[in-house]
C-alpha cells in the first residue's frame, strides 16, 4: 500500500521549497523528494558559485590594473583552492538553510533518492511508494552533452564538475559562446587560464542584438580571450596530455589545443528518467513538460514548475512559478505565466542587464518604436570607476509610450535595469522615468537622460 500524501513535490530546486512552505501552512501533508542536494543547480552548480568565482575574477581584475587607479598592488595571481573554498562555503550555508527550512518544516515528510511515476498518482522513491491528489515537479535540468565527433574520447567538463577544479587549467576550451560559456571564459580568463570560447553560430551570446555582441566580444577579446565563431563542425582528439578541439573555421582553420574542454552548449530537463509515460504527461520533443498558463499539465492534479517547463530558465522564472501555483491553489489570485516580462542577466563584467523586447525583435514586430542609446563612456559613475564598456540602449513603443525593452550593458547594469523592468510592470509611460529625479552620481541618472533623447526607430 502507498503511503498517502496530500502532495508530493519532486525535486528541491527554486520552487518546490517555498511551494512546500505554503502548503505545510496551509495544513496539508507533503512529501518531498529530492535525489541529491537540496538547491538544485541555482545552490550548488549555478547561479551561488558562479557568481562566488565571478566576484573573485572581479578582484583579481581589479587588482592587475590597481596602477591605472593609483594604487601599488604588486603582482597578481590567484590561489585557486583558496577561490574554491571560499566558494564552497557560500554554497554550503545557502543549501544547509534551505535543507533546514524543508527538514524542519512540519507535516513536511523528506524522502532522499529518485523518483518514478508508477501512475498519475503514485510515485516510487527506492523502496517508498508514494501517493498524493497533488503532484508538483520541479526536477530542473542538466548540461546537454553534445554528439560532437570526438566528444567520448576526451575528458571534458560541464558546469558542476568545472566547479570542482581547485587547480588553475593551462588552456580552458569553452564551447559555448552565451551565458553560461562566457561567464565562466572571463573568470578563469582574469584568474590566469588561457582562455578560448568556440561558438557554432557567427557571433556570442546570438540571441541579444548584434551591438551587443559585438560590444561583449570587445570586451572579452581586450582580456586576451580568443574567440572563434561560425564554428559549424566542432570536434575534439586527444593529443598527448591535451585536447585539440577542431571548429573548422572558415576565418581560422587551425585547432585550439586545450589542457581542459568546458560544454556549454545549452541545458536539457530531467524528465527522461521520470517515469511521466506512467502518468501519460505530455511534453515536448526535447523533454520540456507541457503546461498552461497556471502551470498545469494535461494531467489534472499535475504541475510543472521551473527549469523542466521550458516556460523560463532562471532561478527567478522559477520562484516565479512557485508563486503562481501557490497563487492560483491558495488564495484564489489567478496569477499567470503570460503575466511575465522576460528578464535576466548575462554576469560577465560588466554585466549585461535585459528586460522585454531586444531591438531586433521590435524591428521585426512593425511596430512604430523609439530608441535612445547612450555609451558607457557618456556615464559619469562609469568613468569615476574606469569601468566604460558597453551601452544603455531603450526602446518605447511610439504610440503608447511604454517601455517594449532594454539593455544596460555595462557597469551596474544587473541592477540599473530594475528601473525600466518596474515602469514596464506597471504600464506606465516612459516619461514616469524621465521626469524622475534619480541619484547622482549612478548609471541610473542617466536613464531620464537617454529617454529624453529618443529618436525614431528607422
Ligand atoms: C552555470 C550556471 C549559472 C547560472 N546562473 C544563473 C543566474 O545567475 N541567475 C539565474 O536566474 N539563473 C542562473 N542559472 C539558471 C538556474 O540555475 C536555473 O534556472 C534554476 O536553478 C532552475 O531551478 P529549478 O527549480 O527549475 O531546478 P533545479 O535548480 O535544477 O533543481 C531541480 C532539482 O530536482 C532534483 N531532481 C531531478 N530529478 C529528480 C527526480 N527524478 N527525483 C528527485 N529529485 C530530482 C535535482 O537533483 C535538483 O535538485 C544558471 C545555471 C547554470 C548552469
Amino acid at each position: 500500500m502507498p503511503t498517502h500524501f496530500d502532495a508530493i513535490i519532486i525535486g528541491a530546486g527554486q520552487a518546490g521549497p517555498t511551494l512546500a512552505g505554503r502548503l505545510t501552512q496551509a495544513g496539508r501533508t507533503v512529501a518531498y523528494v529530492e535525489r541529491k542536494l537540496f538547491g538544485g543547480t541555482c545552490v550548488n552548480t549555478g547561479c551561488t558559485p558562479t557568481k562566488a568565482m565571478v566576484a573573485s575574477a572581479y578582484v583579481a581584475q581589479k587588482a592587475r590594473t590597481a596602477a591605472d587607479y593609483g594604487v601599488v598592488a604588486g603582482s597578481v595571481s590567484v590561489d585557486m583552492k583558496a577561490v574554491k573554498a571560499r566558494k564552497d562555503k557560500i554554497v554550503l550555508a545557502s543549501r544547509t538553510g534551505l535543507e533546514g527550512y524543508v527538514d524542519h518544516m512540519p507535516r513536511c515528510t523528506v524522502f532522499n533518492g529518485h523518483a518514478r511515476f508508477e501512475s498519475t498518482k503514485e510515485v516510487r522513491v527506492g523502496d517508498d511508494l508514494l501517493s498524493a491528489d497533488q503532484i508538483f515537479l520541479n526536477v530542473g535540468g542538466r548540461a546537454v552533452i553534445p554528439d560532437f565527433p570526438g566528444v567520448n574520447e576526451v575528458p571534458y567538463l560541464t558546469n558542476v564538475s568545472i566547479l570542482e577544479l581547485d587547480a588553475l587549467p593551462r588552456h580552458l576550451v569553452v564551447v559555448g559562446g552565451s551565458y553560461v560559456g562566457l561567464e565562466f571564459a572571463q573568470i578563469f580568463r582574469r584568474f590566469g587560464s588561457e582562455v578560448t570560447v568556440i561558438e557554432k553560430s557567427p557571433r556570442l551570446v546570438h540571441r541579444e542584438d548584434e551591438d551587443v555582441s559585438a560590444s561583449v566580444r570587445t570586451f572579452l577579446e581586450k582580456e586576451g580571450i580568443k574567440v572563434r565563431t561560425s564554428a559549424e563542425c566542432i570536434h575534439f582528439k586527444p593529443q598527448g596530455n591535451d585536447i585539440a578541439a577542431g571548429v573548422d573555421c572558415t576565418d581560422d582553420p587551425s585547432d585550439s589545443i586545450g589542457s581542459h574542454v568546458l560544454l556549454a552548449v545549452g541545458r536539457r530537463p530531467n524528465t527522461d528518467d521520470l517515469g511521466l509515460e506512467k502518468a501519460g504527461i505530455a511534453h515536448d520533443e526535447r523533454g520540456f513538460i507541457t503546461v498552461d498558463d497556471q502551470l498545469r499539465t494535461n494531467v489534472p492534479g499535475i504541475w510543472a514548475l521551473g527549469d523542466c517547463n521550458g516556460r523560463g530558465a532562471f532561478t527567478h522564472t522559477a520562484y516565479n512559478d512557485y508563486e503562481i501555483v501557490a497563487a492560483n491553489l491558495l488564495d484564489n489570485d489567478p496569477r499567470r505565466v503570460s503575466d511575465r516580462i522576460p528578464c535576466y542577466a548575462l554576469y560577465t563584467d560588466p554585466p549585461l542587464g535585459r528586460v522585454g523586447l531586444t531591438e531586433a525583435e521590435v524591428r521585426k514586430s512593425g511596430k512604430a518604436a523609439l530608441i535612445g542609446i547612450r555609451p558607457m563612456t557618456r556615464v559619469g559613475r562609469a568613468v569615476e570607476k574606469g569601468e566604460t564598456e558597453g551601452f544603455i540602449k531603450i526602446l518605447v513603443d511610439a504610440t503608447t509610450k511604454q517601455i517594449l525593452g532594454a539593455n544596460i550593458l555595462g557597469t551596474g547594469g544587473d541592477e540599473a535595469i530594475h528601473c525600466i523592468l518596474d515602469t514596464m510592470y506597471a504600464k506606465a509611460p516612459y516619461t514616469n522615468i524621465q521626469r524622475a529625479v534619480h541619484i547622482h552620481p549612478t548609471v541610473s541618472e542617466l536613464l531620464p537622460t537617454v529617454l529624453g533623447d529618443l529618436t525614431p526607430l528607422t
